[in-house]
């Protein structure tokens, strides 16, 4: 059984299936949730999915971003980097919404998806063979199994969400355009169909986040020009709304249950490489699980672990440049954007934006 039908959870599923195994796959939400935010796919992921023979298809749904901007409160330009120089220094990067990179596994997964379930206590569990706890950040699974997590809270929330609005998607365009004041984030681009999607970020002293988005949302930003007001005036009732953290948990498994993705390894959003790892660690445990399951477990947290504390530290480097801390740092990044054109800096930025995955899918 494999708990969780997102990144790590199908790819897993897709894994385990071509191996022979029989795969019962349960998700908590009713049904398939289509979009989402934009990720970057890149690293070991992007070569798993070449191995699936799924590139074809990620690259189908490849977001036509041209650059990403930085913007003053009347969304005139600071600075840009285009896309060009982004994938420069992001080798073989891929930008698309989660939700597509999801249905791209999910059309490739045979085995049954059963929407609507989830797991309530350990006991169900004992049914299984094999139980892959791939339920992302706030794993359940890894609640029952192993008790109060170890949730590194990374002094951040954020929102993101999708809206219908032709007119200022338009105006948008296919150009990730941000505005940052110190501390506070808010960025959208142009989607399909004349559909918009917005990200926000804000810091936070506390852990728990607000009970009503839309008014926590309006209360952070309600300040800001620029479309902000157009963005706060439709925060919908299924916004993705969450604090900013990272699992890290000494050990990823226990009797026959085994964490994959978020669930044991949340990199965060700072770090940009979870959906590359989660596919990884699907990849590595299935791997690992043909080789030979005795010892499976212990094999792939040995080669998985150290590049999830890697990418982990680098990400909470990146907190700076994501969510700048003051007016100065806001100038830095733009100027980083501004001079991305120019060699000495795109290799100051590789090695600020990769963290150091290489060696992963050997084994
Ligand atoms: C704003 C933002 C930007 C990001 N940008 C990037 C990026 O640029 N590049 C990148 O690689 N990564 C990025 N990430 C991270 C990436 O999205 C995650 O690391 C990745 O989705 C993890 O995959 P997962 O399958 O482990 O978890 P998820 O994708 O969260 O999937 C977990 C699944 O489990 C289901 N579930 C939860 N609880 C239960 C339960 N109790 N029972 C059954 N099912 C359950 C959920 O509904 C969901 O379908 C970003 C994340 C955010 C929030």
């Amino acid at each position: 059984m494999v708990v969780g039908a997102g990144i790590a959870g199908l790819a897993t599923a897709w894994w385990l299936e071509r191996a022979g195994w029989d795969v019962l796959v349960v998700e908590k939400a009713p049904a398939f949730r289509a979009g989402g935010y934009m990720i970057d796919f890149f690293g070991p992921g992007h070569e798993v999915a070449r191995r699936m023979g799924l590139l074809p298809a990620v690259e189908a749904r490849r977001a036509p971003i041209s650059s990403v901007a930085s913007v003053d409160e009347r969304g005139r330009e600071r600075a840009s980097i285009s896309t060009e120089a982004y994938e420069a220094v992001a080798d073989g990067v891929v930008s698309l919404l989660r939700g597509d990179l999801a249905e791209v596994l999910r059309d490739a997964v045979r085995s049954p998806i059963r929407y609507g379930t989830t797991v309530s206590s350990v006991e169900e569990l004992e049914d299984f063979d094999l139980v892959v706890g791939a339920d992302g950040v706030h794993s359940r699974v890894r609640e029952l199994v192993f008790g109060p997590s170890s949730v590194r809270y990374l002094g951040h929330h954020v929102a993101a969400y999708s809206l219908d609005d032709p007119a200022l998607s338009a105006q948008i365009g296919y150009r990730y355009q941000m505005l940052t004041v110190p501390h506070r984030m808010i960025g959208c681009y142009a989607v399909r169909d004349g559909a918009l999607a917005a990200l926000m970020l804000y810091r936070s002293s506390s852990s728990v986040l607000p009970a009503d988005p839309a008014v926590a949302l309006r209360e952070r930003f309600g300040d800001l020009g620029w479309v902000a007001p157009s963005l706060l005036s439709v925060v919908p009732s299924d916004v993705y709304f969450d604090t900013v953290s990272q699992v890290d948990m000494p050990v990823w498994h226990r009797g026959k249950v085994v964490l994959v993705g978020d669930a044991c390894g949340a990199v965060s959003l700072f770090a940009g490489h979870g959906a590359s790892l989660a596919m990884t660690g699907a990849f590595v445990l299935a791997e690992e699980l043909a080789v030979g399951t005795d010892g499976a477990f212990e094999r792939y947290q040995a080669r998985m672990k150290p590049v999830v504390a890697r990418t982990q530290e680098f990400g909470r480097k990146f907190i700076g440049w994501m969510a700048p801390s003051s007016r100065l740092r806001i100038s830095l990044r733009d100027m980083a954007f501004r001079l991305s054109g120019q060699p000495v800096v795109r290799n100051l930025i590789r090695g600020s934006v990769m963290p150091d995955v290489d060696g992963v899918l050997l084994r």
